[in-house]
Parts: structure tokens; C-alpha cells; sequence
């Protein structure tokens, strides 16, 4: 008689074990950081693209756990593209220095928290348009994580109630927003709900001009193509006059 290779297994899998074994006890602590992560995320039920902040979700310490997790698939990757990563000195910490350009540069606005912004109570009850910019952006594009730099600025219409922040906030909140992989159009809305949520003004705008490095450095190869792109929220929306006076002052900056 042959023996059933399921018998043994059903018998194994049946035994009640408790408390767990040792071998799942190591299993748990085994499980990638990414997944832990990730788990609490779906129990919150919160999206969790590309450009959306994760930063509520990791916990004290896990962020060096996540860099050593993304050097290991990025040398996974490089594997894969058939490079000797063990005896060429270039590529040898590649892996490494590309997981610390992420998590540390390039996508921080995942994995951080906003920058503390202070808000000052609008103390002079200034009501007049005010333009800050061109502040300078950099990010990655979505499809391809290729650069996105350009310039962005920000018109504020505040009333008596609005929410004031200090200048180099505005480049803080835009630089928080950038640093992850975008699409430039769900930046500046991104940008701007940050920005009226902060301060609640009556009018708020954003306008973004950028250089995509997927079409300058690969497929099209244009070198001259940008993307321009504006939201308008308020007073901006519903004040011609407003919008064009905001439109033709950033364009003389
Ligand atoms: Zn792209």
C-alpha cells in the first residue's frame, strides 16, 4: 500500500498547538516591514497610492527596517538586469544608496509627517491678493519615477479670519507634497487643500510649470515640452478679474 503524501501533513496541520511554536513565533517576526505596514493601512481602510502620506501608519524605528527592505529588492532589481553587483565597485552599495535616495529624498512626503507650520491669526485683517512664488519643485512621475522640476505659485485671497503662515512655509508644504511619486495635475490639487485647510482663506490658487524627464530624457525626447497646470478654489474661481490679475502678476515673476 502507498502511503497518502497528504496524510501526514492533515495530521500536522491538525495537531493543536498552543501556545505558538517556535517556528511560528519566527515566522511573525520575519514578516516584512512593508507588509506590516500595509496590513494596518487595509484595516483603516485608507488609500494608499503613489502620492498619498502613510506617515500615520509607521511606527517608531520602522523607517530603517523599510530601508533595508527596499535595498534588498532594489538588488533584487539590479540582478535581474544582469549587473555584478558583488565585484563592481560602482554598483556594490547601489542598492543601498538608491533605497536611502527614496525613503530619505525623493518620496519623505510618504513617509513623514507635514512639516509644523505655525498659523498666525490674520491680526491686520489683510484682504488683498497675495502671490508667493516661483518657488522651485522637484518630484518624480508616477509611471515612470523620472524627475519633475518646475516652479509653482500661489496666489491667497485671506478675509478676516484666515489663517496666516510664515513664507518659507508655503516651499516646506509644496517640497512635502512634491517628494513623493506625482502626477503633476494631482500635485497642485494635493498643494491646494493642503494650503486652504491650513488657512482657510476665500480664495486660494496654485500654478505649476515643469519639465518631465520622461519626455525629455526618453521616449519623445522633446527637450522644450513643460506642463503648466493651475487649480483655483473660491473667490479665484468665481472673480475674473481676480484670476486675471493673479495670472498676469506671475507672469512678469
Ligand atoms: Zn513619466
Amino acid at each position: 500500500m502507498s502511503i497518502d503524501p497528504h496524510a501526514k501533513a492533515v495530521t500536522e496541520s491538525a495537531t493543536p498547538v498552543s501556545p505558538p511554536s517556535p517556528t511560528q513565533v519566527s515566522m511573525q517576526a520575519t514578516t516584512p516591514v512593508s507588509v506590516r505596514i500595509r496590513e494596518r493601512i487595509k484595516l483603516a481602510k485608507i488609500r494608499y497610492h503613489a502620492n498619498d502620506n502613510i506617515a500615520k501608519f509607521i511606527e517608531p524605528g520602522e523607517l530603517n527596517e523599510l530601508l533595508a527592505e527596499v535595498e534588498g529588492k532594489l538588488k533584487g532589481v539590479l540582478e535581474s538586469l544582469v549587473i555584478d553587483t558583488e565585484s563592481d565597485h560602482n554598483t556594490q552599495d547601489t542598492g543601498r544608496r538608491v533605497a536611502k535616495m527614496y525613503l530619505n529624498e525623493l518620496f519623505k512626503g510618504r513617509y513623514l509627517p507635514m512639516p509644523e507650520v505655525t498659523e498666525f491669526p490674520n491680526a491686520s485683517h489683510l484682504n488683498e491678493l497675495m502671490i508667493i512664488g516661483p518657488i522651485t519643485v522637484r518630484s518624480s512621475c508616477s509611471h515612470h519615477l523620472c524627475p519633475i522640476i518646475g516652479k509653482v505659485w500661489i496666489g491667497v485671497m485671506p478675509n478676516e479670519h484666515s489663517n496666516l503662515i510664515g513664507l518659507s512655509k508655503y516651499a516646506r508644504i509644496a517640497d512635502w507634497i512634491m517628494s513623493r511619486p506625482q502626477i503633476q495635475e494631482e500635485a497642485v490639487v494635493q498643494l491646494a487643500d493642503a494650503l486652504q485647510e491650513k488657512m482657510q482663506p476665500d480664495g486660494l490658487a496654485v500654478v505649476m510649470e515643469a519639465d518631465h524627464f520622461c519626455m525629455h530624457w526618453r521616449g519623445v525626447k522633446d527637450m522644450d515640452a513643460k506642463m503648466i497646470n493651475s487649480v483655483m478654489h473660491g473667490s479665484f474661481l468665481k472673480d475674473p478679474n481676480l484670476r486675471r490679475e493673479f495670472l498676469s502678476l506671475i507672469k512678469k515673476s
